[in-house]
């Protein structure tokens, strides 16, 4: 290895629906020149060398690897201070997205500024971080936003609409800011997704008992709805149970081409008279990710079962490719090593 690059093996790589697109050829750009792209942008990984100016981390250390890389644009300020999630010319490139491999493959070359540690304790369920970095990010954008109202975590309804990894890591981490956490999804109350939310101290609102439309006035409204469906038209639906100086985060890509009206009139009266926020948040600069690890810990704490629960496969990589033409379960892992005992 040479300067600041650190040699990694990977030992798990987490799919999401990202991946489903990019496996199906509705999303995602291969290396220029090449004619492929190697997914994986969720992954653990331990170092195994380091360069000689390398001093964030070590050989034996856990990691996990950010996903965006910064444009290279001058004029560019955010990939300048590192803030590349926040690029404005749109040519950042994302590891197993957008022109750069990814870290489905058992070797990797990384520069360490772009890895973060991880404690080892969460060596089980850190492949999570990556998703969780979604929530972080909205996290951090919502204390921001929210400063300027007198704030009362304890007192704060929050809601993450969708069961499915984004929305339930995004529940943990409301959970944890003590938040009052609602899910809504379409399972049944009685589906094991619903026990799942119940588990870790959330209450779950079935689409199939309660209507998105009659969601405010039958359970309430909520100061935070956290949108993880990626389905427009269930997100604007939702709008309706936001409540006066209530925030609501957009964290789900739809594909192009759906056309669904939208009362605009009702939607403008209601930001405007409602002091209401709309956000859309892509993870994730290095601060996200070092939340998204302080949060899991804290989950791990709290209800180490639940955080456990979400990952419900762990496949050797000869079966990736079922998992992401697939569909079924939380979070799918791919598992290429065993992290080394210490
Ligand atoms: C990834 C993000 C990425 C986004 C858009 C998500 O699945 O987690 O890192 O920015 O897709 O490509």
């Amino acid at each position: 290895m040479t300067g600041s690059q650190v040699l990694l093996k990977i030992l798990e790589v987490g799919l999401c629906g990202t991946d489903r697109e990019i496996g199906t050829f509705q999303y995602g750009t291969p290396p220029p020149g090449s004619d492929h792209l190697v997914l994986g942008h969720e992954a653990l990984a331990e170092v195994t060398a380091t360069g000689p100016d390398v001093t964030l981390v070590r050989k034996g250390d856990l990691v996990v690897p950010t996903v965006r890389r910064p444009c290279p644009h001058a004029r560019c300020h955010p990939c300048h201070a590192e803030r590349q999630d926040f690029c404005i010319t749109g040519d950042f490139r994302e590891q197993g997205i957008k022109e750069t491999h990814g870290f489905l493959q058992e070797w990797v070359v990384e520069e360490e500024e772009h890895l973060v540690l991880v404690p080892r304790l969460l060596s089980d369920v850190a492949v999570l971080t990556e998703p969780l970095t979604v929530a972080a990010k909205a996290a951090e954008q919502a204390q921001a936003v929210q400063g300027r109202l007198p704030w009362e975590s304890a007192r704060v309804r929050a809601l993450a609409l969708g069961a499915g990894p984004v929305g339930l890591l995004g529940a943990m981490s409301m959970v944890v800011n003590h938040f009052d956490t609602f899910v809504y999804s379409l399972e049944p109350a009685t589906s094991e997704r619903a026990d799942l939310v119940r588990s870790f101290g959330a209450t779950y609102v079935s689409g199939q008992d309660v209507p998105l439309a009659e969601l405010g006035k039958r359970v309430g409204t909520f100061d935070i709805i956290y949108e993880a469906v990626g389905v427009s038209k269930v997100a604007f639906a939702a709008l309706e149970a936001l409540g006066p100086n209530g925030l609501f985060i957009f964290t789900g890509i739809p594909a192009h081409g759906g056309s669904n009206p939208v009362d605009t009139d009702t939607l403008m009266r209601n930001v405007v008279l409602k002091n209401q926020l709309i956000l859309g948040t892509v993870n994730a600069g290095r601060s996200s990710y070092e939340l998204a690890l302080r949060e899991l810990e804290q989950g791990m704490f709290l209800f180490p079962e639940s955080v456990r629960a979400l990952i419900t496969h762990r496949v050797p990589i000869q079966e990736a490719p079922s998992l992401i033409t697939g569909q079924g379960g939380i979070k799918q892992v791919v598992q290429l090593a065993s992290a080394r005992v210490t």
